[in-house]
């Protein structure tokens, strides 16, 4: 999801907001204003921004959670259906997926309790006027935290509740079909809320439904993804014909080289076939973009810091590097001789064909 900005770092996860987040906030504002006009308005906004504490503390429910079970949560997105905390892995054991699940919806159940304990009301007074002001800001803030976690304990993913059940389901069956199960459940439910949104004009509900639909698919494919990555080696899915350069070849061979080929990057070999970077074809368009003369050396616009990985690495490994932004990995014998590589297209190829 690229449709985010970031709003700076908390508890070494950093935090960001989703556009769609401002169109929560646009639409209750707007909601306000036509029931009760500009100190609605800024009650609401209040509320929103409240609301969005509560958000953020349910995520980092899930991010301290995981940081138990040693696993760290490098991003933390705001959506209007409650964010997500994106873990570096999951948890191994489908017990410690279960706690970091539930971690969530647990908090907004404590911050429940204390608005109770501070005098708020019970929430099916709130749960007809949610976007009026007429409950009062601790009511609505009270329901709104209930809301959030039986909303996440629905048990269908991309909810906190679909982790619980597939997590569940993987003690029956093997991740990957229990991630299908899990997913499919999501659907089902996307395609309620869509019709529910639809035949009451609720376009919130509207946007919640695509949301679950689509983070239910990537969910399942990103499984399915890690468990064709656990059976497969660096050796199976390398490239391994291919053109490359040589460290005093120029710009201009470089050039020839990406039209007369269809590779986007290509690798400088020494005369004994150790590898000293890519020079990608994204460099390349840029170096010649900004007029750099094409006698110039092709090495001037390498990228050195290539990661390298053994024949029998598995391609788990080979997908975590290439997350870090690696334009390939190269594939090396013991004694450093490049033998092939792998790019992002490459593993995309591979899924396609044994994927299923
Ligand atoms: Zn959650």
């Amino acid at each position: 999801m690229t449709w985010s900005f970031s709003l700076g770092r908390l508890f070494g996860s950093e935090l960001r907001v989703h556009v769609t987040f401002f169109l929560l906030l646009a639409w209750v504002g707007f909601a306000a204003y036509s029931n009760g006009g500009m100190s609605a308005v800024v009650e609401n906004l209040i509320f929103v921004l409240a609301l969005f504490a509560c958000v953020v503390a349910h995520e980092f429910g899930h991010a301290l959670m995981a940081r138990r079970y040693g696993i760290k949560t490098p991003d933390i997105t705001l959506l209007p259906i409650g964010g997500l905390a994106r873990l570096e892995r999951m948890p191994e054991k489908p017990m410690q997926e279960v706690w970091v699940a539930l971690a969530g919806p647990a908090v907004n159940i404590v911050i429940w309790i204390i608005l109770i304990a501070f005098g708020a009301g019970m929430p099916w007074e709130t749960m007809t006027q949610i976007d009026s002001t007429a409950p009062g800001l601790l009511n609505r803030l009270a329901y709104v935290n209930l809301l959030l976690a039986a909303f996440n304990m629905i048990p269908a993913f991309p909810m906190d509740g679909g982790r619980v059940f597939r997590a569940l389901l993987c003690l029956k069956m093997d991740r990957v079909k229990a991630t299908r199960v899990a997913a499919l459940a999501g659907q089902a439910v996307a395609v309620g809320f869509g019709f529910l949104g639809l035949s009451t004009g609720n376009p919130l509900l509207v946007l919640i439904a695509v949301f679950v639909f689509v983070a239910a698919n990537a969910e399942s494919q990103d499984v399915v993804m890690r468990s064709v990555a656990r059976r497969v080696m660096a050796r199976d899915a390398m490239i391994t014909e291919y053109q490359s350069l040589s460290p005093s070849d120029t710009l201009a061979t470089a050039a020839q080289a990406v039209i007369h080929t269809t590779q986007h990057e290509f690798p400088v070999l020494d005369a004994d076939g150790t590898l000293k970077g890519f020079v990608t074809r994204n460099r390349l368009f840029a170096a010649l973009a900004a007029e750099t003369p094409r006698s110039d050396l092709a090495i001037s616009i390498m990228e050195a810091d290539i990661p390298q990985v053994e024949l029998t690495s598995g391609l788990e490994t080979v997908l975590e590097r290439l997350h870090k932004g690696a334009p390939a990995i190269a594939v090396c014998t013991k004694a450093g001789h490049m033998v092939g590589y792998i790019t992002r297209e490459n593993i995309g190829e591979l899924m396609v064909i044994r994927g299923r």
